[in-house]
This record gives C-alpha cells, sequence and structure tokens, in this order.
C-alpha cells in the first residue's frame, strides 16, 4: 500500500486523482463515502467504477483505530480504548448529554505537560498522533454509535496545539462540505495556554470555540499546578485570547477544577475576574476528579464551591457548575491514561 485513506485531506486525494487520470469530483465521492456515509470498504462505494475500486484497494488502505475496550458509564457516558498501529494506545469518550452527542478525542498518545492534577500528564508522553489517528476515533464513534454525533471537543489526551498542523488539518477535514460537513460552532479545541497556537487559531479560517484551560489566576500558583505557564505564563495568554475574541468575535470558554484548598478560594475568584477583565469569558467549574497519581489532590467542599461562585456572582462573571460525567469509568477530564 501507498497511501493511507485517513491522512488524506480532500486537497491529497484530489492530486492522487488527477494523477491517475480520474475527474475531480471522484474525490468528493470517496470522501462522502468515509466521512459522511461512514462506508469504510472500497466495494461499497457503488458510485465508483470496478476499476477504480479496485485501484483504491491495491493503493490506498483504509487504516482505522482498532477498538481494544468500549465501557459504559452509569450516566451513559461511554469510553473507548484504541489500540494504533505501533501499539500505542489511546482512549475517547462519547457524552450524551439529554440526546445532544460530544465526541470526546485525543490529539496525542500521552502528553508532555504534565500538569500536576491531570492522570493524562502523569502517565508520559509517547508521541503525536497523525492526522488519520485523530479523524478515525471520530469516524469509529460515529460508526459505532449508528448515527451521527454532532459535536466533537479536543479535550481527550494530549494537548492539541502541540499538534497543530494534525489538528488543523482534521478540523478542515470535519468542517468541509464534501466530507463530513460540521459546523465550525460544533468544533471545541481546549488548550492549556499554548500563546502561540491560539494566536493561530484567532487567524485560522474556520471560526471554532476555543476554551481555555485555566485553573489558576496567578503566574506562582499555575505555575506549580501547570508548568506550561513557566513557558507561556498568564499575561503572553490572555493577549493571545484577547486576540482571538477580536478577530473572531467567539467568546472563550476558561475550564477551572475546583481543587480542595488549592484554587478555589474567594481569593481566586476575584483575581480570576480581574485577570479574565475585559475579554467577557464564560467560566465552566468542573468539580475536580481525583486521579490515582495524586492521591492527596481533593474535589472541594461544597461550601467552598458556594462561595467561589458567590465571588464570581459578585464580579458579574458568568459561569456554569458542571456535574461530572463517567468517572465511575475513570472517563471524566483529567483521566484518560490509555490503559485503565
Ligand atoms: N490538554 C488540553 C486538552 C485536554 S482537555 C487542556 O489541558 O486543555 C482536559 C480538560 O480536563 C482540561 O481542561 C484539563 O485541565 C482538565 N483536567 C485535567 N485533569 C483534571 C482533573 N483531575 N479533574 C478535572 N479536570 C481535569
Ligand atoms: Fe496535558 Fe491537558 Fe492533562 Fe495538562 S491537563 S497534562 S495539558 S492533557
Amino acid at each position: 500500500m501507498i497511501y493511507d485513506a485517513l491522512e488524506l485531506s480532500l486537497n491529497d486525494w484530489q492530486i492522487l486523482f488527477s494523477e491517475w487520470g480520474e475527474q475531480k469530483f471522484r474525490a468528493s465521492q470517496v470522501c462522502q463515502w468515509i466521512y459522511a456515509k461512514k462506508e469504510f470498504t472500497y466495494d461499497g462505494m457503488t458510485n465508483l467504477s470496478k476499476s477504480l475500486r479496485e485501484k483504491l484497494g491495491s493503493n490506498v488502505a483504509m487504516g482505522f483505530p482498532v477498538m481494544i475496550r468500549q465501557q459504559v458509564s452509569k450516566d451513559g457516558t461511554r469510553k473507548f480504548l484504541w489500540q494504533l498501529n505501533d501499539g500505542a494506545r489511546i482512549e475517547s469518550v462519547l457524552l450524551n448529554h439529554g440526546g445532544h452527542k460530544t465526541a470526546c478525542i485525543s490529539s496525542q498518545a500521552g502528553c508532555p505537560l504534565k500538569c500536576s492534577f491531570c492522570e493524562t500528564g502523569a502517565n508520559g508522553f509517547k508521541r503525536n498522533l497523525t492526522r488519520g489517528e485523530i479523524v478515525g476515533q471520530f469516524l469509529m464513534m460515529e460508526k459505532i454509535n449508528g448515527s451521527d454525533i454532532n459535536n466533537v471537543v479536543f479535550m481527550g489526551m494530549g494537548e492539541p496545539l502541540l499538534n497543530e498542523d494534525n489538528v488543523l488539518s482534521v478540523i478542515r477535514s470535519f468542517n468541509d462540505k464534501n466530507m463530513r460537513n460540521l459546523g465550525a460552532r460544533h468544533i471545541t479545541i481546549s488548550t492549556s495556554g499554548i500563546a502561540p497556537g491560539i494566536e493561530d487559531l484567532a487567524d485560522f479560517e474556520i471560526p471554532i470555540r476555543l476554551s481555555l484551560s485555566l485553573h489558576a489566576p496567578n503566574d506562582e500558583l499555575r505555575s506549580r499546578l501547570m508548568p506550561v505557564n513557566k513557558q507561556y505564563p498568564l499575561q503572553r495568554v490572555v493577549e493571545a485570547l484577547k486576540r482571538y475574541r477580536e478577530r473572531t468575535g467567539e467568546r472563550i470558554t476558561i475550564e477551572y477544577a475546583l481543587i480542595d484548598r488549592v484554587n478555589d478560594s474567594p481569593e481566586c475568584a476575584y483575581e480570576t475576574a480581574a485577570l479574565l477583565d475585559g475579554l467577557e469569558p464564560y467560566i465552566n467549574l468542573i468539580p475536580f476528579n481525583p486521579i490515582p497519581s495524586r492521591p492527596e489532590l481533593k474535589r472541594s467542599e461544597q461550601s467552598r464551591i458556594k462561595a467561589f461562585c458567590e465571588a464570581l456572582s459578585a464580579m458579574k462573571i458568568e459561569y456554569e457548575l458542571r456535574k461530572e460525567r463517567g468517572s465511575d469509568i475513570m472517563a471524566a477530564c483529567g483521566q484518560l491514561a490509555g490503559s485503565h
């Protein structure tokens, strides 16, 4: 085999087909079979000639992540463990919010950033995922689900903006009318604060949604919790967010996991409001999900959560207190490790 179907963008397919003397629209037909109709065999692509199907069969491999395990949580969240060609294992999660389905996919096998509260970070970093490995998680989940999944979030394993070229290539394919045709507002990148990547998103042609994992409102505390903050301190990140906000007009979501007596004081809430002044952020307060590697970190007590929320309200910051999903199967935020 010379090529791998999921590694090819629409443009790559068009170039390949023109080299083969095929018409350009054939490229869109193949992509619609794979991305929209979930037809993963060339034999099933019935509007292509037999000879083209045979040529595809002997030149373009149809490689997908292999499902090793599927777990279902009490709340309906499903977690998938996939094995990749080199044996690396990654996870994806399918969330169900009252009929709305969201696929949470991984961009790296592991994560190099080692945030102190995150199980993915604690388990080390193997490598970036290829374009095909990222897209393959989503397509396999849709195929298994039996119907379309209309939201996708890059909130699984890894830091998407450290694998930017592949992630942006995947987003183009999700969004392209000739491929998956998923709306820009149904695609979200979550980042730990890779400032140059955020700046690129400000200029990206598809206005996707952006989430920042903040978790601490000052450099001293944030650098302790998230070492990446030493490379891109808060002022730099906030500048990049402002630029994204100005260029796209989109509101940014801020993720903040409340860890007992670490980052959950009312002072932290006031500092957060001051830091984000002018950004009109929307804050998602995530219940901290305990992880095996850091047993000393606990979820905040109810009274502390309440005080934190009251401080945000006093500062007129909009927030939502999220419910945890899938923690009984280690599928909640920060719990993906690729092996549990
Ligand atoms: N690397 C990116 C994408 C992963 S998204 C990022 O960090 O944004 C995973 C989300 O879960 C992030 O918001 C992350 O900060 C959060 N998270 C990590 N560990 C967590 C934990 N133990 N409890 C709650 N949230 C956690
Ligand atoms: Fe990596 Fe995000 Fe986990 Fe930090 S929170 S270690 S950036 S996956």
